[in-house]
């Protein structure tokens, strides 16, 4: 595979940023340039905003079955060219060949729900009060939209976003992410290939603050979405509340992990110790605080973190890997100084805690166990491949750990009890919870947090509504 250098995609046109600036891109399972990537700078965002601008009247006003059609074919070829995306995205990333791909299929399933939603964005006939009154509401795309994506699913974040703009009659300038930048530049070429008309999508990469606060305020964009950490959202969406525009958060998580006495625990370990690891753990979703009740607790902590040894951790394109890199230098040290200040305050380190090797960017499957409250992991996101695995001894102690924190994305649960499958349901603050099974993120359920973890949902049939404008008609006849 010969990794590609990427450009900027605006009005239908792929091109060198007009000032000819461009950055690295780097393989971190080796440390290597592989490519560059084209860096926007004002005068290429006026151009893509000019271009959006120009193209929205024109694709709001295409029927939607007209786009859903050409979604679909979009979606078809991102099937097609599955194999050469993923080596593309392992190279930029790390994640493994497998993974890469699984994004990528799941990538194109998204597209065809997003086409086919599209086709039911209804308003209402409301029963009026007098005679001869037609009430009615109307659902109008809400115009431009501008969305920030990161690196850990350099496919997947984008395409959440672009599926429920292009369905909903919205054009987008996306501002993908520049680790990852082959892989999302493929993913619009399918939508320029399917036919998508110039200016209704347009990418650019470049220094993702001056692009937001340049892009926010505006006044061609109506509508915002981002994915990334809490305290960047939160600046975005003050810029977005300053400006009047909708916006849609996707932020961190710090998802607990509850196991009964009276769970299936090996269920529990097989599907916990594959999830937590998987793209190293740099998931918005990942478990992170394990509390696991007292009666099979010893057995928890021996059997995960057994599974963790047993994690083979190598570069992406070897097929035995199970874990590749992470996907940058500095999550390395963010990764151990969390690990050495839950040991210093007396956690016990199970297994792993160090960086392997010294080219590429590998890490450890790291378990810690009995961590303090006051740990900074117990507080911060990790994102990385390292669980915190503490005790619980009654249902009340383990949901008041389960809601402490600020965060609310995603959460799980193994009992057999249904009466605490209820209360978990009605008690956890959470955006998501899944019990007994691995449930979250399909295009057709809700995906998205609440409290810090952000405003708004990704997927299922609420997620086109915040590309919508809902107008009310009146009518007397
Ligand atoms: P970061 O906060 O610097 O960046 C996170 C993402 O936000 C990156 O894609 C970055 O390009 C973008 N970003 C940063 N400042 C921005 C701005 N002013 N305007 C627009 N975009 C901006 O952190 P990082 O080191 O890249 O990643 C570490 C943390 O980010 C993690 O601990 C995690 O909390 C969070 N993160 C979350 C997700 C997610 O899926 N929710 C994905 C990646 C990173």
């Amino acid at each position: 595979m010969s990794y590609p250098d990427t450009q900027l995609f605006i009005d239908g046109i792929w091109r060198d940023a007009l000032d000819g600036r461009s950055l690295p891109v780097v393989d971190p399972a080796t440390e290597e340039e592989i490519g560059r990537v084209a860096h926007a700078g004002i005068p290429d965002l006026d151009a893509a905003l000019d271009a959006a601008a120009r193209a929205f009247p024109g694709w709001a006003a295409t029927g939607a079955f007209d786009r859903y059609k050409l979604m679909r074919r979009a979606a078809d070829l991102l099937r097609e060219r599955a194999d050469e995306i993923a080596a593309m995205m392992t190279a930029e990333q790390g994640k493994p060949l497998a993974q890469s791909k699984m994004e990528i299929l799941g990538g194109a399933d998204t597209i065809d729900w997003f086409a086919e939603e599209g086709r039911r964005t209804y308003g209402q006939v409301i029963p009026a009060r007098q005679p001869g009154v037609t009430q009615l509401t109307l659902k109008q795309p809400v115009g431009p939209v501008a969305a920030f994506t990161p690196w850990n699913f350099p496919i997947n974040q984008v395409v959440r976003k672009l599926s429920a703009a292009l369905a909903a009659g919205c054009s987008i300038i996306v501002k993908a992410p520049e680790e990852t930048p082959a892989s999302p530049a493929a993913l619009i070429r399918c939508f320029a290939d399917a036919g998508l008309p110039a200016g209704v999508a347009n990418l650019v990469y470049g220094d993702p603050a001056e692009i937001s606060s340049y892009l926010i305020p505006h006044p061609v964009i109506r509508k915002i979405s981002f994915t990334g950490s809490t305290p960047v959202g939160k600046q975005l969406a003050a810029m977005a509340g300053l400006h009047m525009k909708k916006s849609t958060m996707e932020l961190g998580g710090h998802a607990p992990v509850l196991v009964f006495d009276d769970a299936d625990v090996d269920q529990a370990i097989s599907l916990m110790s594959v999830h937590k690891f998987r793209n190293a753990g740099q998931v918005c979703v990942s478990p992170t605080r394990f509390l696991v009740q007292e009666g099979v607790a010893d057995r928890f902590i021996d059997g995960f973190t057994e599974a963790a040894k047993a994690v083979k951790v190598g570069p992406g394109n070897d097929p035995a890997s199970e874990m590749g890199p992470l996907a940058n230098e500095r999550r390395i040290p963010a990764l151990q100084g969390m690990v050495e200040d839950a040991v210093a305050k007396g956690a016990t380190l199970a297994t792993g805690g160090q960086r392997i090797g010294n080219r590429g960017w590998f890490f450890e499957p790291t378990v810690l166990t009995d961590v303090p409250t006051n740990a900074n992991i117990m507080n911060d996101e990790p994102f990385g491949p390292v669980a915190v695995i503490n005790r619980f001894d009654t249902t009340d102690a383990a949901m008041a750990e389960a809601n402490r924190l600020p965060f609310g994305l995603a959460s799980y649960a193994f009992t057999r009890s249904a009466e605490t499958g209820h209360r978990l349901a009605q008690e956890m603050r959470a955006g998501m919870l899944t019990i007994n099974h691995l449930g979250l993120a399909l295009p057709e359920v809700p995906f998205g947090g609440i409290a810090d973890s952000g405003i708004g949902t990704e997927g299922g049939s609420e997620a086109i509504e915040a590309y919508l404008d809902t107008r009310f008609v009146t009518r007397m006849d």
